[in-house]
């Protein structure tokens, strides 16, 4: 299969579009989140400075605690609200 050169190149910059439906030859990759595995919220992350460099080394979920987070195309944005019910 041959692709032209100009639809190769629009591939690759995004800048082509399809000229009957003006959308996009491709899909863009979705925003990504880091959220907790258990209830889907964003965590926070949590810097560690060491031998001159900073990365993450915890992330936290306001209700799970440390979590070791994945990433989703979605994020819950419901507030963290406590559950009363055993109580
Ligand atoms: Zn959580």
């Amino acid at each position: 299969m041959v692709i032209p050169l100009e639809v190769a190149i629009g591939r690759l910059t995004g800048l082509l579009h399809c000229q009957t439906h003006q959308t996009p030859l491709y899909r863009e990759a979705p925003e990504a989140f880091d959220v907790c595995p258990h209830c889907k919220r964003q965590v926070i992350p949590y810097w560690d400075h060491g031998d001159g460099y900073v990365f993450p080394g915890d992330w936290q979920c306001p209700e799970h605690g440390s979590v070791t987070p994945m990433k989703s195309a979605v994020a819950n944005t419901h507030p963290y609200v406590p559950d009363w019910s055993a109580a």
